[in-house]
């Protein structure tokens, strides 16, 4: 897609709203739309142009571009929905061959469901989930891990390189979001694990360098250790050296957990960390973690561990069922930074 395109930017929110200012910088033809009006002012007021309608913004677009908090949302965007005040199906309202390409986080099953409908009324798609948070929108600096037929990951590459610094083709349709939630159900798992040997740690006697000092140069190495240490001093530029603020909610790594969870059930992949992690977190979401960064788990870990020696939060059963048809509601979230 040339620099000089047109794209309808849906979805002006914590993320949406920098980006599209991104691609307005770079030369891109955009037209904005959000269904809650403070989104558009504050879109307007950076220099996004929007439109009055979702039908006004994508009429003539090259590009359908969408960042929703839910799958749910887009699919209720590209089909229509009764009610959704002044919205028509968004594949319905645009000519044939535009392309549909959606950032947000959502279930594999949704957006492969997205990219059927979309190329089943005419248009092409591709499914680019990003990390980097608010702080990676507003630099340009996002991570883009895509899906879809390798000349349309070509022909929306350049857009892609405007507001990010990487993009990755993944594979077919859905393969960015599968890439996502696998990644982040590494990293939620492995946040909890380096958060309990820390604690496990201060109980024998370590400090917190010397476990450090071990373990990033040993086999416990990873990034939740080395980049996002739960504890303060080992790495400075952490969120435990800011009361955890994010960083990456704690409501957005339950999210994304949640995500995980579907895809291991619809794919029934006997997975049980990444389940647990899921419930981990869905409690310290609830329970007034949601916006901290997700490292900040380590002080439920550490509150439990002082308030009982030894009786653990519910959810941490390792034993316990997973529930069943448990889905995830892709809706977040208080809008915390990644
Ligand atoms: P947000 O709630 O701030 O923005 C979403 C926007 O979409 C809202 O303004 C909402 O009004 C709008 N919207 C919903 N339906 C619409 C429709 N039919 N037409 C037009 N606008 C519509 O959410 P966000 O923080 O910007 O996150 C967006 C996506 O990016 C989510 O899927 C999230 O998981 C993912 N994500 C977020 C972060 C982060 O740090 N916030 C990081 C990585 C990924």
């Amino acid at each position: 897609m040339p620099d000089n395109s047109s794209v309808a930017f849906l979805g002006l929110g914590h993320m949406g709203g920098p980006m599209a200012l991104n691609l307005v910088r770079a030369g891109y033809r955009v037209a904005g739309f959000d269904v809650v009006p403070a989104a558009m002012d504050a879109a307007q007021a950076q220099g996004v142009a929007v439109a009055a309608s979702a039908a006004e913004a994508v009429a003539g677009a090259d590009v359908v571009l969408t960042m929703f908090r839910s799958g749910q949302e887009v699919l209720d965007a590209y089909r229509g929905r009764a009610g959704h005040a002044g919205q028509p199906g968004l594949l319905a309202a645009t000519q044939p061959g535009t392309m549909f390409l959606d950032c947000s986080t959502i279930n594999v099953d949704e957006a492969r469901e997205a990219s059927r409908l979309a190329i089943e009324a005419g248009h092409r798609s591709v499914d680019a989930p990003v990390s980097g948070g608010v702080v990676g929108a507003e630099a340009g600096t996002l991570t883009f891990m895509a899906g879809g037929e390798v000349e349309d990951f070509e022909a929306v590459r350049p857009l892609l390189e405007v507001m990010g610094k990487r993009v990755v083709h993944c594979g077919g349709h859905g393969a960015g979001q599968a890439a996502k939630i696998c990644n982040n159900m590494i990293l939620g798992v492995s946040m909890i694990a380096v958060s309990e040997a820390f604690v496990l740690g201060e109980k024998l006697g370590l400090t917190h360098q010397a476990l450090f000092d071990v373990a990033s140069a040993a086999s416990g190495q990873c990034w939740a250790l080395t980049t996002n240490c739960p504890v303060p001093g080992p790495v400075p530029t952490s969120p435990a050296n800011r009361d955890y603020q994010p960083g990456f909610a704690a409501a957005l790594m339950a999210k994304d957990l949640n995500l995980a969870v579907n895809a291991l059930d619809s794919t029934g992949v006997a997975g049980q960390m990444g389940a647990l992690a899921a419930r981990i977190y869905d409690r310290f979401a609830a329970e007034g973690g949601a916006g901290r960064d997700f490292s900040a788990i380590i002080t439920d870990i550490r509150g439990a561990s002082e308030r009982q020696g030894g009786d653990r939060p519910a959810g941490e059963d390792a034993e316990a069922e997973r529930p069943a048809g448990h889905r995830a509601t892709t809706a977040h979230d208080d809008g915390s930074p990644e």
